[in-house]
């Protein structure tokens, strides 16, 4: 597969030597992606698997953001990127539980879901129907996007970035985490880091990559945000996490781009 930057075949190099040794590197735009993305019914079976009902209700889904982590980003949200009125739309929902945190404070949240399971468990379980077409939805609707550990999901990355583009209004915020390639895990567990494994996770971002494909696709003013929120609840893994951020290894980059 060519580099969703276009550049070509000659500009990539593997990535990994050992473990996930299918990543490519692209030295024109820094991106590191899987050689190969696993076919559409491939990736519907790793995804139904991760989805089933039980998965959901004990937080295992290896998808979703336990309950810490999901209030973690709701105050962070509230407080740094998003005004009351405004239209938010969380792309990636999973079962919808920020979708459902946002709302409980009051705000106007819709949630996107590729996978059919966790929209109907959505359905069925918090009430409210999940989106699965944004296409369907008029320009410049949204105030602001989040894709919280998603976009190294994205089996098109350039395309699904316009289209979020294209439904945020002028000023728009998106708000990505995703796993950092430059974290402390990734560098001493190379291509046996955890998320290389996973392998849903066809793209490993560092703050170059992610940067040049939201530019491409329209975006300026991307934000680094080193002391993002926390994912996991504790004053251990806090004070590993904060020291993490304030030596640039954090296993999580997360950043605000606007429109
Ligand atoms: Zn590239």
């Amino acid at each position: 597969m060519n580099c969703p930057c276009g550049a070509p075949d000659d500009q990539l190099v593997q990535y990994f030597q050992t473990g996930e040794t299918d990543f490519r590197l692209c030295n024109s735009c820094g991106c590191v992606f899987r050689q190969l993305f696993p076919g559409p019914e491939e990736l519907d079976e790793i995804y139904r698997q991760a989805y089933e009902e039980e998965n959901i209700s004990g937080e295992t889904t290896n998808q979703e953001s336990g309950d810490y982590a999901v209030r973690s980003f709701a105050d962070y949200l509230t407080a740094q990127v998003v005004k009351p009125g405004d239209r938010i739309l969380d792309y990636g929902a999973g079962s919808g539980i920020l979708v459902s945190e946002l709302r409980n404070r009051g705000l106007v949240c819709d949630g996107f879901e590729f996978a059919q399971s966790a929209r109907e468990y959505c359905l069925a379980n918090r009430g409210y129907s999940l989106k699965s077409d944004l296409h369907a939805l008029p320009d410049g609707y949204y105030q602001a996007v989040t894709m919280i550990e998603v976009i190294e999901h994205l089996t098109d990355l350039p395309n699904t970035l316009k289209d979020i583009y294209r439904v945020l209004a002028p000023g728009g915020k998106l708000f990505i985490t995703t796993p950092s390639r430059s974290g402390f895990r990734a560098r001493i567990e190379k291509g046996n880091w955890r998320e290389a494994r996973k392998k849903f996770h066809l793209f490993l971002f560092d703050w170059r990559s992610i940067s040049f494909h939201l530019n491409r696709a329209g975006f300026t003013g991307v934000e680094h945000i080193v002391f993002s929120p926390f994912q996991k609840e504790g004053w251990k893994f806090i004070i590993y996490a904060r020291l993490m951020q304030a030596l640039g290894m954090s296993g999580t980059l997360c950043v605000v781009a606007t429109k």
